[in-house]
C-alpha cells in the first residue's frame, strides 16, 4: 500500500534583514551571518530542483532589494512568495501608522508580487488583515 502524505515546505530568506530589522544589530559578524542565507537559497533552489519540489517562500523587500536576480530565481522557479515585511521588523514595536508603511514598502519593492503574507516576528496587529485585503483587492 502506498503512503498518501502532504508536507508544506516553507523557507524564510530574510537574509540581512533579520539582523538590521529584528535585532538592531549592526555589527560585522551579524552581517556576515545573514549574508549566508544568499548561499542557503542557491543550494535549497539545486536541492528543490533535483527532487521536484515547489515550496513558499517568506521574503522581506530588503531581501529583495539586496538580491533580486536570486529572488527572481525562487519565482522563475514556480515557488510561492510570501509577504515579509519590508526589513523584517517586529510589528510590536511599531505603531498602527508605520506598521501599514512597513506591509506596503515590502510590497512596492517585490516583484512578483506576493501571494500569501507572514508577520515577521510571528505577531500579527491590527495593520495586517487590513493590508492585506487591500493588497489583494490591488492584484486581482
Ligand atoms: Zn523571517
Amino acid at each position: 500500500m502506498a503512503a498518501n502524505a502532504s508536507v508544506c515546505l516553507s523557507f524564510d530568506f530574510d537574509a540581512i534583514s533579520v539582523w538590521l530589522g529584528s535585532l538592531n544589530a549592526t555589527s560585522p559578524s551579524a552581517i556576515s551571518r545573514g549574508e549566508f542565507g544568499a548561499v542557503a537559497t542557491e543550494r535549497l533552489l539545486e536541492m528543490l530542483a533535483r527532487w521536484e519540489i515547489k515550496s513558499t517562500w517568506f521574503i522581506p523587500g530588503h531581501t529583495i532589494d539586496t538580491y533580486p536576480d536570486l529572488v527572481r530565481r525562487v519565482a522563475d522557479a514556480g515557488h510561492e512568495i510570501g509577504h515579509h515585511n519590508y526589513c523584517h521588523e517586529n510589528p510590536i514595536s511599531l505603531s498602527l501608522d508605520d506598521e501599514k508603511r512597513v506591509l506596503d514598502r515590502g510590497t512596492g519593492t517585490q516583484r512578483p508580487k506576493p501571494h500569501r503574507m507572514k508577520s515577521a516576528m510571528k505577531f500579527r496587529r491590527r495593520a495586517f488583515p487590513e493590508v492585506c485585503q487591500r493588497q489583494a483587492q490591488d492584484r486581482s
